[in-house]
């Protein structure tokens, strides 16, 4: 199977609008980086997670013409709010598209898309059917997907068990009987938003220490904000093993 990374910014993205930091001036194609979303493919099924607002951009990049159906990990902005460009894959593939969530981001996506939801639709709006998930391991078609527990400040998010692939982003707590869930996996992607505490993501050094912990082969961090600074200079703060993720880069897992 294959993971392409979408996107690997937080919530503004990388560059952030007017700022002249040194991460946002840097020409570096790496430092370059859309909301946070991934694209999972095999030979018969391609699941994206997460809708952020980059999504038709990412799309496009990606040139994916066939999408099997969407998984969120909760419902913030920067995870749901291109959900409307999934039209095109309804005039496409001529059928609605699947969305998994929990109830509380599936009830989010009735209140933020209400025209989606409408008795009387306007011609062309999105085609959507809701899956309810739960905390119990699901199919997607052919991939297995068991969601992992986390919380982001007091919200209870998902990341999600692929085989031997993990990918949790916007948490800043697992406990230790979810961590149970992540033994043997290979990869794991992990959001670290900056080195300094934040109320509601793993820092760098949260994010290393949970490495470690987890025991994977090689990790990837997501969802970086610019206050991070420069990925090569960051790069260096790493442990063997461990890297920064970047627009465009392609795992086979
Ligand atoms: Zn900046
Ligand atoms: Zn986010």
């Amino acid at each position: 199977m294959k993971v392409k990374f979408l996107g690997t910014g937080t919530s503004q993205g990388v560059p952030v609008i007017g700022c002249k930091c040194d991460a946002c001036l840097s020409d570096n194609p790496k430092d370059k980086r859309l909301r946070s979303s991934i694209l999972l493919e095999n030979n018969e099924t391609t699941v994206v997670i997460d809708t952020g607002p980059d999504f038709r951009q990412q799309m496009l990049r990606e040139n994916v013409s066939n999408l099997d159906a969407v998984l969120y990990t909760h419902e913030h902005r920067d995870h749901i709010a291109g959900m409307d460009d999934i039209r095109s894959f309804n005039f496409l593939q001529k059928r609605s598209m699947d969305l998994y969530g929990e109830k509380r981001v599936l009830q989010s996506l009735r209140i933020s898309f209400p025209y989606v939801f409408a008795k009387n639709k306007y011609p062309g709006v999105p085609q959507v059917i809701l899956h309810q998930i739960e905390e119990r391991q699901f199919d997607i078609k052919t991939i297995h997907f068991t969601p992992v527990r986390m919380l982001h400040s007091s919200m209870p998010v998902f990341g999600y068990r692929i085989n031997d692939f993990a990918y949790l982003v916007d948490a800043n707590f697992i406990s230790e009987k979810e961590k149970e869930k992540l033994k043997g996996i290979k990869t794991v992607v992990i959001g670290a938003l900056r080195k300094e505490k934040h109320h509601s993501h793993f820092t760098l050094d949260e994010a290393i220490s949970l490495f470690n912990q987890i025991g994977a082969e090689r990790a990837y961090i997501s969802h970086i904000s610019h206050q991070m600074g420069k990925v090569e200079d960051y790069s260096k703060l790493m442990p063997e093993g461990m890297e920064a993720a970047y627009d465009g880069l392609c795992l086979e897992i």
